[in-house]
């Protein structure tokens, strides 16, 4: 088989330690009743490891020089369904993917769009588990007065329990990228009732619109002013408080308060 040439430009940071891959398929709850959706199959290591534990695996690669080692693991398993085109492009109403799970180490540079692609599809979701930029973990798990609570904590906690279940050294990739990572599992739950969640997405967006200002001024232009202060003054807030002070279900409670006002 030719060697790998990686490309940067595809996030292709790979991942060859087989205590690792173990311990992801075990962090991402994979069991023998389990589908998996794997995006980004690489060089087919974490593909391999799911396969060997789980029904069916669903995997997508966007980069075609990979596919003659990927066509060898599609014949060795027959739980092995590869498509090979951009994930970001594909209609995942078409793959029967009810209840499964997402295992994937994926590319850096689109992990925004393929995590609102999995939040929009949430409904077809057992759990969740993605390997990105330790920060960015950080930031989907990070709780309220900290610097790294924000719009992301807010939107995913809102629909997700969401654990860092273990950080990756950068030197555990091929080649290695600049920063650590992290493995964060997303397990949906319906805690709150939200309602309209599109709604309550931009509204945490304005809540957060200035992270010095306050709560209040950052939704003066949404809201009237003194009902805000007045709904916050039921949920225990000071008028001044900051958007980073308001935990999920607080925030979940003065959405409902103000849109129904
Ligand atoms: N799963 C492998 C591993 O753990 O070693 C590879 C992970 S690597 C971080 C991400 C993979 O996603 C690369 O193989 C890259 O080519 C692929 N990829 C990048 N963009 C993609 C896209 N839009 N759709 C599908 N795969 C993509």
């Amino acid at each position: 088989m030719e060697k790998i040439n990686y490309k940067k430009s595809l996030g292709q940071n790979f991942l060859y330690d087989k205590n690792l891959l173990n311990a992801i398929a075990s962090d991402g709850l994979v069991d023998s009743s389990s589908t998996v959706l794997e995006i980004g199959a690489g060089a087919g290591t974490l593909t391999r490891v799911l396969c060997e534990r789980a029904k069916r695996v669903v995997s997508f690669e966007i980069d075609l020089s990979l596919k003659p080692r990927l066509d060898e693991l599609t014949n060795e398993f027959i739980n092995l369904e590869m498509h090979y085109q951009d994930f970001m492009e594909s209609d995942l109403n078409a793959l029967d993917l009810k209840s499964a799970r997402v295992v994937a180490n994926i590319p850096y540079y689109i992990t925004t769009p393929i995590s609102f692609k999995l939040v929009d599809n949430i409904d077809k979701f057992k759990s969740i588990l993605v390997l990105i930029q330790k920060e960015v973990a950080e930031r989907f798990a990070a709780q309220p007065k900290t610097k790294d609570y924000g719009i992301t904590s807010v939107i995913l906690q809102s629909i997700f329990d969401v654990k860092i279940t273990r950080i990756v050294k950068k030197e555990c990739f091929t080649p290695s990228p600049k920063v650590d990572s992290a493995l964060v599992l997303l397990v949906p739950h319906n805690k709150y009732k939200i309602g309209n969640f599109v709604e309550f997405k931009q509204f945490v967006h304005s809540a957060f619109a200035m992270r010095r200002k306050t709560l209040v001024n950052n939704l003066k232009n949404d809201f009237d002013k003194q009902k805000i202060v007045d709904a916050l003054k039921i949920l225990n807030f000071n008028e001044n408080a900051r958007p980073e002070e308001i935990d999920v279900k607080n925030f979940i409670n003065l959405f409902k308060m103000l849109k129904n006002a």
